[in-house]
């Protein structure tokens, strides 16, 4: 157990505080104890001493008596008055035998000892204790300590009477370790009796103590106030202060006390044991839940939302599990569905990109190791943006929704995964498919697609362009198969096939396209681009009056590439922007620099779909103008029929720009789009261009030359110039002179040139019309 733990802090607390409350409890009850033991001692000894004055008292009365006894005998008062000493001393001898006197005196009426039982020595001798007498003679009686030879006795006097006083007769008990172990087995206490020297000095005459304890006695102010309860009484006596010394021993007095003290501190301490356990084991029912909380909490943030905690309990411990695990599902829900709208299409449910990019990366992974084929397809819907702007987003939005449903139910194993990566772009895993499958799918999904679609009442058609890839046939790296995918598509889409596959061969310029990618991007900055102009004939006046700039790149090892070749591509990878700044800077400069010399020509300009829906295509041309000071009208724009109907509405909003600025614009490549009439009412149009197709398929084809024809024909009604390119040989020339087209381009009048040589073949161009 850590000792900054939650449990040991509680275990502590609780320990302590129990720890305080039974050293507190211990130490009250341990001073009453001790004050009740002393306040015992000291009642004993008063009692003790009450005990021994008693004692001394009855000692004192019991020799008088026996004194008296002996001083009323008839015979031994003759004995005395006729100096019979042999009788004397033996009647002395039996009346203090009687009583067990220690010492029986005669004493004359001048003091002077007659007879003493403790030997013939002392007759003669003055009598030790006049003061006795002198008590004796006042009161009637006395009792007095006194010693003789060194010993302690308790001492009586009593007058022989005849009837007048003739004699003193003393009785007296000795003072000794008998006497002072009787009195202590009387009063229960220790007895020593102690008498004072002249030097201050206390010795220990009798003592029911034992020898060594007797020597403390010598000072009692140094006896040990904790050992004994002590009372000094003084004793009546006659020389040398005596006193009686009484001794409570505390240790006896407290043993009872102590035995108590005893239990209750196992009491305490066992106390003490119980709470420690119990405070461990509290702290521990309040913190293991905490601990399984830690642990669960952890679990969750790992992101392990598997099991919920067991609610055991039912208290607060257990609304915690219970909230933790509410916030587990919550976080979970809100985790599943962060991850839904991460990885799904909100629009279709459909799988999104990064969900769809995750699984290929998997799937690739798998297909490698378990060496098996996998098939990816790249799907884009035709004419969606025109559903879109005609019908308006809503009905797109269903219509995909519609197509995601049919591509679903195309697809119906659940290893493969439809996705829609944006727009109207789809894609397709075939985890195990090859090239065979997949085409066979492709074809099922083409297929849902041609049955027509009505939605909100409205029949909507859409085809689809599929690329397929396979791997490892195709690449082996995901962003290699997508974008392979994606020039197949490229490649179906522009052949109105339906699907394609990737193939390097019939894709060569595709693969070259991807190695160009990083050269493209140095074209333009290494000046490896140029700009070739074709003239256009007005075949009424035969004379040349437009050029349409057509760039080429002069690449350094592969020579000139056709700009069918790089295009597309750069088109593909937004790179086109910067060669179309590059196209108008420099055909709008060729322009300025014609007009100087007086060369009139009106310059076109190709403009790629993804610019036209670029707003700042205008202001990029005004700026351009400004620059190189060119009139508006002497440019044109050039852009594809399929590029305006890609997104039309915003092509014909930068198209009215760009008209107002006065620029003019052209139609390319008219008759391959799906136009319609009423679109092309709405824009600011000033030409059409009939597709070179149709021109140079018009003697072969019918349906080619009705084309032309019609289109001639529509242009004129609209107010239109129409040029027809492609023209390749003088029957065409005459031909489309006969339909009343206008102008006309093609090898069979020029090639595209560079500058100066256009500017010589104009030359040679004007020579022979003047000379025509
Ligand atoms: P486009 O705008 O339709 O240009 C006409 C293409 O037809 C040119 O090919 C031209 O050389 C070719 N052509 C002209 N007369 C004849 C003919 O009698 N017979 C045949 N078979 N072809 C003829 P080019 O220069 O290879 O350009 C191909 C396409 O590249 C252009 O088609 C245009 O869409 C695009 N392009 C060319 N330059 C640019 C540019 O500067 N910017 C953009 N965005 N696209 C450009
Ligand atoms: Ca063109
Ligand atoms: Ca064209």
């Amino acid at each position: 157990m850590r000792l900054h733990s939650l449990r040991a802090r509680i275990a502590l607390v609780f320990v302590l505080l129990m720890l305080a409350v039974q050293a507190a409890a211990f130490v009250v009850i341990n001073s009453v104890i001790t004050s009740n033991a002393h306040r015992n001692a000291n009642e004993q000894l008063a009692v003790a001493e009450r005990v021994f004055k008693q004692v001394l008292r009855s000692n004192g009365e019991k020799l008088t008596q026996a004194a008296s006894v002996v001083a009323a005998d008839f015979g031994f008062r003759q004995a005395i008055a006729s100096h019979d000493e042999k009788t004397v001393a033996s009647a002395l001898r039996n009346h203090g035998d009687r009583i067990h006197a220690d010492i029986v005196m005669l004493a004359d009426l001048d003091g002077k000892l007659i007879a003493d039982s403790s030997g013939p020595a002392h007759e003669g001798m003055p009598f030790p204790f006049p003061k006795l007498l002198r008590a004796v003679e006042r009161n009637g009686d006395a009792s007095a300590i006194g010693m003789i030879d060194g010993r302690p006795y308790q001492l009586v006097a009593v007058p022989i009477k005849a009837p007048l006083p003739i004699a003193w007769v003393a009785m007296g008990f000795v003072i000794d370790d008998d006497m002072a172990r009787e009195m202590s087995s009387l009063t229960s206490l220790d007895v020593s009796f102690i008498d004072q020297r002249a030097d201050g000095h206390w010795t220990a005459l009798a003592s029911s103590l034992p020898a060594a304890e007797r020597r403390a006695l010598q000072d009692p102010s140094n006896l040990s106030e904790e050992n004994y309860a002590t009372r000094l009484v003084l004793l009546k006596s006659e020389g040398e202060p005596v006193a009686v010394m009484l001794q409570r021993s505390l240790a006896e007095a407290l043993a009872p006390f102590r035995r108590l003290q005893t239990t209750l501190l196992l009491i305490t301490l066992a106390g003490v044991l119980v709470s420690i356990v119990g405070s461990m084991f509290t702290a521990r029912s309040v913190t293991r839940p905490i601990a399984a909380l830690t642990q669960f909490s952890r679990r969750i943030g790992q992101g392990n939302y598997a099991e919920p905690i067991d609610v055991k309990h039912h208290d607060e411990m257990g609304e915690l599990a219970n909230a933790f695990n509410q916030m587990q599902h919550g976080i979970a829900e809100r985790e599943r569905r962060i991850t839904e709208l991460a990885y799904m299409d909100r629009l279709t449910g459909l799988p999104n990109r990064a969900l769809f990019n995750d699984r290929l990366q998997q799937a690739i992974g798998v297909a490698l190791r378990a060496e098996h084929p996998l098939s990816v397809m790249m799907m884009d819907l035709d004419r969606f943006k025109y559903v879109n702007d005609t019908l308006g987003h809503p009905i797109g939005d269903l219509l995909l929704c519609e197509v995601a449903k049919r591509l679903r139910s195309a697809l119906q194993r659940d290893t493969d995964t439809v996705a829609r990566l944006g727009g109207d772009e789809f894609a397709v895993l075939l985890p195990t498919d090859d090239i065979d499958a997949a085409k066979l799918i492709a074809n099922r999904m083409l297929k849902a697609l041609e049955e027509p679609i009505t939605i909100e009442g409205q029949l909507v058609d859409v085809g689809a362009s599929i690329g397929i890839v396979t791997c490892p046939l195709n690449g082996a790296d995901m962003n290699v198969l997508l974008r392979r995918a994606d020039i197949a598509m490229y490649v179906a889409k522009r052949a109105n096939a339906g699907y394609a596959l990737y193939d390097e061969r019939h894709d060569q310029n595709s693969a070259e396209r991807l190695s160009l990618m990083s050269e493209l991007r140095q074209a333009v900055e290494h000046d490896q681009l140029t700009l070739y102009y074709q003239p256009k004939v007005d075949l009424s006046t035969h004379k040349v009056k437009y050029v349409e700039a057509l760039v080429r790149w002069d690449h350094p090892t592969r020579g000139f590439i056709s700009p069918d070749q790089f295009i597309p591509f750069a088109e593909q990878t937004g790179y086109i922007k910067s060669i179309s700044r590059w196209v108008a800077d420099k055909a709008i400069q060729q322009c300025s620099l014609w007009h100087a010399q007086g060369i009139e020509l009106a310059v076109s300009v190709n403009v790629s779909a993804r610019e036209l829906i670029q707003s700042s295509l205008p202001d990029t041309f005004s700026a351009l103008l400004r620059k190189y000071r060119v009139a508006p009208e002497w440019i044109w724009i050039e852009i594809t029929e399929s590029a305006i109907m890609d997104d039309p509405n915003h092509a014909i909003e930068t198209l009215d720009r760009l008209h107002a600025l006065g620029i003019r614009l052209s139609i390319d490549d008219f008759g391959t789009g799906y136009s319609s009439l009423s679109y092309l009412k709405r824009m600011p149009v000033d030409e059409l261009k009939i597709d070179k197709s149709f021109v140079m398929g018009m003697f072969d084809h019918k349906d080619d030359e009705t084309i032309v024809r019609s289109t001639i024909d529509l242009g004129h009604n609209m107010g239109l110039k129409v040029v027809a390119e492609g023209v390749e040989s003088e029957a065409m020339l005459l031909r489309l002179k006969d339909l009343r087209c206008d102008l006309a381009q093609g090898f069979h009048l020029s090639r595209p040139l560079p500058p100066a040589k256009l500017e010589a073949w104009l030359q040679e161009w004007q020579e022979s019309a003047e000379t025509a």
